[in-house]
Parts: C-alpha cells; sequence; structure tokens
C-alpha cells in the first residue's frame, strides 16, 4: 500500500487548490483540472476510500449522494438533455490514476461505445 500523501484527501482538505463546484458532509464536486470534455466534474468521497473495489452495501447512502449530485450539477451545466457520461475507473487496467473513489461526470460532445 502506497504512503504517499492522497492527492484527493489533500483536495478534500482544502490543501491542494481546486474547483470546488459543490460540498457537503459526504461528497465534493470539482473541475477535473485536464477536462477531456466541454464539461469534466469529478464526484469525489470525502472519505478515503481507494475505488469502488472497497465499497460495500453500508456505502449505498453515499453513492446515492454522489449520483444525485451528479444529476444536479449535469442539469445546472446544461448537459442534461443531450446526456453525458458517468464513469469511475478502477485500477490499472480501468485506467485509474487517482487512488481515491471518485466519478467523472463528462458532458458537451458525444461518447464512443466501448471506450478505448
Ligand atoms: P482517474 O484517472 O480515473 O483516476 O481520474 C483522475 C482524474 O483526476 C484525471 O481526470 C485527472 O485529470 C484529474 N486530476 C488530477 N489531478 C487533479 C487536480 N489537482 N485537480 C483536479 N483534477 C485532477
Amino acid at each position: 500500500m502506497s504512503t504517499a500523501p492522497c492527492l484527493f484527501c489533500g483536495i478534500v482538505a482544502k490543501d491542494v487548490p481546486a474547483t470546488r463546484l459543490y460540498e457537503d458532509d459526504e461528497v465534493l464536486a470539482i473541475r477535473d483540472i485536464a477536462p477531456r470534455a466541454p464539461t469534466h466534474i469529478l464526484l469525489i468521497s470525502r472519505r478515503h476510500i481507494t475505488s469502488a473495489l472497497e465499497l460495500t452495501d453500508a456505502d449505498g447512502p453515499l453513492l446515492g449522494r454522489m449520483f444525485a449530485v451528479a444529476a444536479d450539477l449535469a442539469r445546472s451545466e446544461g448537459i442534461a438533455d443531450d446526456g453525458f457520461r458517468l464513469v469511475s475507473n478502477v485500477g490499472r487496467w480501468g485506467g485509474q490514476s487517482v487512488d481515491h473513489l471518485h466519478i467523472h461526470l463528462m458532458g458537451g460532445r458525444a461518447f464512443e461505445w466501448p471506450p478505448g
């Protein structure tokens, strides 16, 4: 297990700057620093969870909150009607580069399926 400080824990704690769009006691939403779509937002759990692989039934309310916040942001960003992509990468082959649970909210253009 890595002992390096977690980047997203640093953002949650405000030790690392980020463009914060929403936060509550469980979830933080920020703009991705390297957007891959006109709208690219990250929904981050306030608690450190390494990835979706660590989730249990007890995290149901947290996930409900993350998806509900994503839906609200999709509406406020004006991407709800055309549709958008929600994705959580897990592990090396899944393309995860930050080991702290997050969901990408991406929109403003069409996406391919399956992803590359
Ligand atoms: P993933 O590769 O799925 O783990 O997603 C991590 C995301 O975090 C990438 O889309 C990065 O562009 C984004 N990211 C990395 N550092 C920062 C940062 N300091 N602020 C905002 N987003 C970041």
